[in-house]
């Protein structure tokens, strides 16, 4: 074995693939079976004990989704990591693998919105309980914390308006109160940042946005990092108690630095069931292979347009971390010095009518609510997403009238400028 350690870019297109030992192909298949023969009766008895690894039922496991499982560890640096249907089943799994009802614990304000919702709504249903803290104060954090606090949740590059988030001032709480810090990387990809590096504990991604990269596949990782202990508190008890339906296994003594990505398949994925299509599996990790091209192409075709935007007479300001003089631009050059990632917003001097006008002009792009597609896409969060708030409480949350909400494509950035352009000018 070479010692020489594989960059980003190879292990992009390499890690966790080979030859398919059965036919010689090439790309990893789409293994599209739903379950997969014994060698022999004490080969299953193994199996169902955990006492080897192997393929069940695609429910729990699949060699494709195995393939894209060890790509993204590789990517974030992580020891293991679990594929999923989605980002939202990520974190579900996340949150039931180190909560009990009557558990808290506590998320930045500012998420994906719909993140928003499954914590605040969905998750009470449980008996969990979200606290809302500042991502930009660390205090607000650690002044909420309690014998039944259980985790920390952030976004690195945080919804809506695309700002980093300073992790390792978050971590510092984290790890002082003995809790994991959680971290959705998607917005970033761990080809700007790797949050592990900065003292996150478990890594989730949405794979539907620019992991996959092409909008059209939905997926979902956590990747284990490995280091937390499960035991040292008492608090964590499906990862450090015997588990009766596996004959007593105590998953953090037995499986050690991958015991909660074990966890999250063998109790989360096994019970509540959100597991990844290998089709799906498949296109994502088709889509990975290129993601250092595509991501380094959406930061500098979105660092162009926020620069060209800045300039408009009927734009009244810009948020995008990658211009010198945004507030956030030093964290962005610390923790992010390659890029500012592909979403952000603006504002219209003109207000809600013009930011209507604006979204209905544009030609190449795409009026949706999704991010991270090659296409360049567009959303008006006053008209749509956030239009069930009152005005005071859509500028709370950075969806204020006049915001408008780019995901930045791979396009050519004269023909995205363009179409800004000749929309702008229909206002
Ligand atoms: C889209 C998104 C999610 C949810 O992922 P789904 O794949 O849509 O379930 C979570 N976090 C962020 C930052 C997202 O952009």
């Amino acid at each position: 074995m070479s010692t020489h350690n594989p960059g980003f870019a190879t292990l992009a297109v390499h890690a966790g693939a080979q030859p398919d030992p059965a036919t010689g192909a090439r790309t990893t298949p789409i293994y599209q079976t739903t379950s997969f023969v014994f060698e022999s009766a004490d080969h299953a008895a193994a199996l169902f004990g955990l006492q080897q690894f192997g393929n069940i039922y695609t429910r729990i496991m699949n060699p494709t989704q195995a393939v894209l499982e060890e790509r993204v560890a590789a990517l974030e640096g992580g020891a293991a990591a679990l594929a999923v249907a989605s980002g939202h089943a990520a974190q579900m799994l996340v949150f039931h693998t180190i909560m009990q009802p009557g558990d808290n614990f506590l998320a930045a304000r500012k998420l994906y919105g719909g993140s928003i919702n499954q914590f605040g709504h969905a998750f009470k249903n449980f008996g969990w309980e979200v606290r809302w803290a500042d991502p930009a104060d660390p205090a607000s954090f650690e002044s909420q914390i309690d014998e039944r606090t259980k985790g920390i949740f952030i976004e690195s590059l945080a919804n809506p308006g695309g700002t980093f988030v300073d992790i390792a001032a978050i971590a510092e709480v984290a790890q002082k109160n003995g809790l994991p810090l959680i971290v959705d990387n998607t917005m970033a990809s761990p080809y700007l940042l790797r949050p592990l590096e900065h003292g996150a504990d478990i890594v989730v991604h949405s794979l539907t946005k620019f992991l996959g990269g092409h909008g059209n596949s939905m997926g979902g990782m956590i990747v284990d990092g490995g280091t937390f202990d499960w035991s040292q508190s008492g608090r964590y008890p499906m990862l450090s108690e015997p588990r009766p339906e596996y004959a007593g296994v105590e998953l953090h003594k037995t499986f050690g630095n991958i015991a909660f990505a074990i966890a999250c398949r063998v109790l989360g994925l096994r019970d509540l069931g959100p597991a990844i299509s290998p089709f799906n599996a498949f296109m994502i990790l088709t889509g990975i292979e290129t993601l250092p091209l595509r991501m380094q192409r959406h930061c500098d075709n979105a660092l162009a347009a926020a620069t060209w935007l800045k300039a408009h007479e009927k734009v009244s300001w810009v948020s995008y971390s990658g211009l010198e003089d945004d507030p956030n631009h030093a964290l962005q050059q610390q923790y992010a010095p390659k890029g500012s990632g592909a979403v952000f917003t603006f504002g219209l001097k003109g207000g809600y009518e013009a930011g209507k006008t604006f979204v209905e002009g544009l030609q190449m792009f795409s009026h949706l609510a999704n991010i991270g597609d090659t296409r360049s896409l567009v959303i008006h969060p006053a008209s749509t997403t956030h239009r069930q708030l009152s005005e005071e409480q859509q500028v709370a949350a950075g969806a204020g009238p006049d915001v408008v909400r780019l995901s930045i494509g791979i396009e050519d950035p004269a023909d995205i400028i363009a179409d800004l352009e000749q929309s702008l000018a229909k206002i």
